[in-house]
């Protein structure tokens, strides 16, 4: 007989309404004041671990919670501040906190980057001059307060050392070992005043095990693990991983632990139980339910599936838990009151997943009989779910077998294209361009809600669209841009606007998930076959064409940027989804075309953050993500132009998928990493054409001329004259007019220069 316990990894943090989020804002306007703060969030916090108990949650986290990100919550733990903000010792207070998340007049934040493959961003620690210390023992204090307030003997969840190392940035390679050694002792230290108060299942997460790391790390890893088991042996360590299976699982399942939590929904962690066996001493912690999903599981399968894992585990004790903290999905479908009731039967978020767990523990522990109740609900859900329209769409189906190669390719090579794009656009020397979306006003923003209300008609909305972007218009002329974007004023979101066209897709009205700080995204949900429903972009370019001589380049999401940002239904796999979707994305390309758009730009700025964790998986991730962009791209004939734009500037190791796509012209962000993205252009040969951002959106200085053409000039020394473009960084919807023009104005005069120059 197995025990089987039910457990959670992390809860969302931003409340059912939100009012974390506005907690959190208001504070920072300075319209609540700390304690306020400290109130509102602490009774969100209990709430939170009261709701999970309630839901007859048995291992309940504790400390997983945050004030902004649990990466920078455990460098303020540690001591590790960086040196440009103020710090006393003791403990960090929150003026400190929030100065290195998000900067002050006088010192810069500290960079911000994606959380493995994942849309949430974490602050990346600065390990320069770092003197590590303990400045509190967080975990213990969660711990303490759900035992003492709600009687919840809870899991206290920690960032593992390996883990936070490897986040960290500040250090050589060769140091890391010194540096490592530097942590532990205040690990050891935080363990045994958790042992001491009486804490038994503790979670220290590592998801870096799902990466590719050395033979030498992993052999210190298994040290520093030793070393908590000897110091604090009664607590019982879940060492947890999620987003991928163990990559060294037959060295890292060893190690000194109580429990391994594993990933079962992403990665292979069922055949490597399978073929290597699971320790007899060792509880499992198995992630079974997806927590990087919002579809309801399939509950029957689920069962099978843990029996089969069960078979592996011979220490009388497993755990059933979600696949990744739910941290990454909304928290209640509860909220929905608009979706179309059959979609919605099919949609199970934090707190429905939850329940999952709880039943599927109870179906495993106590046998498939007592669980029969849900299990019939379940699929009749299921059944619903199924019956709604566009869950299968044959035609689509069909459309994507017929697809060969020849619609993946465009029909000449870039060699050629490029002459007849020459001729067509007559565009001169360092071509000037801007990313697409222009100021995203407060009466832009106030005007859509407006409509959406039903205060304003279409009409009313149309015109209001159409009056923004035929002031733009003008204003890009006045301003000297050779290429023309018409703003993009009719989106709130580069994906879900076109959730909202295409077939398939639905979109909530409350399925919010943290993204970074207080900021929060509503990834659309893609729960049937996509298709085609109707011209997305057509109307607003062929618009803004008419409006000028110049080109106006057409506006378009990409299929892996689209899919990246959605919750996406797994019944087909992921990457048919995505062509699915370029198929969908093609019609609109050669509808652009016929209506005379001559520049199409195809946007991917999550191509990279999509990477799989382990890097065996890169080559068909990448291909089948080449393979998507093309099959949306290639339809155009030679003397169209198409381009991309991706926000970040890493390539060295996907230097050859991004000159696969096979797109005219690139434009990248680079105003964080001048120096390296030079260095790849240099030292590989890049036929395409390419603009690399010469300044810097995201903030709102204005930069001046001279500036702008060091940029520019520095660029130079890597790529060829021929094969430049001039454009910002990124997207300009986040800045004003005033930021947007200036900038504007200064980065033509730098170019009038370097042309005359060249
Ligand atoms: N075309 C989009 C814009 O300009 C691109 C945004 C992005 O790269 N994230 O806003
Ligand atoms: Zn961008």
């Amino acid at each position: 007989m197995t025990n089987v316990i039910s457990s959670n990894l992390g809860y969302p943090r931003i409340g059912e309404n939100r009012e974390w989020k506005r907690a959190l804002e208001s504070f920072w306007k300075q319209e609540m004041t700390e304690q306020e703060l400290l109130e509102k969030t602490g009774e969100l916090r209990l709430n939170n671990l009261q709701k999970q108990k309630e839901l007859g949650l048995e291992l309940i986290p504790v400390g997983d919670v945050s004030l902004y990100d649990h990466v920078l919550d455990t460098s303020v733990m540690f001591g590790v501040i960086p040196e440009r903000f103020p710090y006393n010792g003791g403990k960090v207070n929150l003026d400190t906190y929030f100065a290195i998340a998000r900067g002050t007049k006088d010192a810069v934040a500290s960079e911000m980057t994606k959380w493995f493959n994942t849309n949430y961003h974490y602050i990346v620690p600065e390990l320069e001059n770092a003197k590590p210390e303990i400045t509190e023992n967080r975990p213990l204090a969660f711990y303490k307060e759900a035992k003492e307030k709600l009687g919840i003997d809870g899991k206290p969840v920690i960032l593992g050392p390996i883990t936070f190392l490897k986040l960290s940035k500040g250090y050589e390679e060769k140091d890391f070992s010194k540096l490592l050694q530097a942590f532990v002792p205040l690990y050891i230290q935080i363990l045994k005043e958790l042992e001491a108060a009486g804490a038994t299942w503790i979670q220290i997460d590592e998801p870096i095990f799902g990466t590719n790391l050395s033979e030498e790390v992993i052999a210190e890893a298994r040290q520093v693990y030793e070393r908590f088991n000897k110091e604090a042996p009664k607590l019982k360590l879940i060492l947890q991983t999620y987003f991928e299976h163990i990559v060294h699982y037959k060295s890292i399942v060893d190690f000194p632990v109580a429990a391994i939590g594993m990933d079962f929904v992403h990665g292979d962690s069922l055949e490597l139980i399978k073929a290597h066996g699971f320790p007899e001493d060792k509880v499992l912690a198995a992630g079974i339910v997806n927590g990087r999903n919002v579809w309801v599981s399939k509950l029957e399968e689920k069962l099978t599936q843990l029996e089969a894992i069960r078979e592996y585990v011979k220490s009388g004790t497993l755990i059933v838990q979600p696949s990744a903290s739910l941290l990454h999905v909304p928290v209640t479908v509860k909220s929905e009151k608009n979706l179309d009731p059959a979609i919605k039967n099919g949609l199970a978020f934090a707190d429905e997943k939850i329940i999952e767990i709880v039943t599927l523990a109870k179906g495993l522990e106590e046998g498939k009989q007592c669980i029969s109740r849900e299990l019939k609900e379940n699929r009749q859900q299921l059944e619903q779910f199924n019956r709604s329209t566009d869950r299968i769409n044959e035609q689509v189906r069909k459309e994507l077998e017929q697809v060969d190669t020849t619609d993946t390719k465009r029909s000449q090579p870039f060699a050629e294209r490029i002459q007849k794009q020459q001729d067509q656009l007559k565009l001169p020397f360092f071509p000037t361009t801007t990313i697409g979306s222009l100021p995203q006003t407060k009466e832009v923003r106030q005007t859509r809600t407006q409509w959406r209300k039903g205060e304003i008609t279409q009409a009313q909305y149309d015109q209001f669209i159409k009056d923004n972007i035929k002031m733009w218009i003008a204003i890009q002329e006045d301003i000297g841009l050779d290429v023309l974007v018409h703003g993009e004023f009719e989106r709130t979101d580069m994906v879900e606007y076109f959730g909202e066209k295409l077939n398939g897709f639905d979109v909530t009205t409350s399925g919010w998930v943290q993204s970074y700080g207080s900021r929060c995204v509503k990834p659309p949900l893609v729960f049937g076959d996509v298709s085609f429903r109707q011209p997305m972009t057509v109307k607003e370019s062929v618009y803004a064409q008419s409006l000028t001589d110049k080109p106006v380049k057409g506006m378009l999401t990409g299929p892996v940027t689209i899919l990246n940002w959605s919750f996406v239904h797994d019944d087909v796999p992921r990457y048919t989804v995505q062509n699915q979707i370029a198929l969908a994305l093609r019609k609109e390309v050669e509808l652009l075309e016929q209506n005379g758009i001559q520049v199409i730009q195809v946007d991917e700025p999550a191509l990279r953050e999509g990477l799989p964790l382990d890097k065996e998986k890169w080559q068909s991730y990448l291909e089948a993500a080449v393979y998507a962009f093309r099959l949306a791209t290639s339809i155009v004939q030679d003397q169209t132009q198409i381009h991309t734009h991706m926000c970040y500037s890493e390539f060295n190791d996907i230097f050859d998928a991004i000159d696969a796509l096979d797109a005219d012209v690139i434009s990248i962000e680079t105003s964080r990493s001048h120096g390296e993205i030079i260095s790849i252009f240099e030292e590989n040969t890049y036929e395409k054409e390419i603009g690399l951002g010469v300044y810097d959106i995201h903030s709102p200085r204005i930069p001046s001329k001279d500036e702008i053409k060091q940029n520019i000039t520095n660029q130079l020394k890597a790529i060829s004259p021929t094969k430049f473009w001039i454009n910002p960084d990124c997207g300009l919807k986040t800045r004003n007019e005033t930021e947007t023009i200036g900038a504007l104005k200064a980065m033509i005069e730098a170019v009038k220069e370097i042309r005359k120059e060249e």
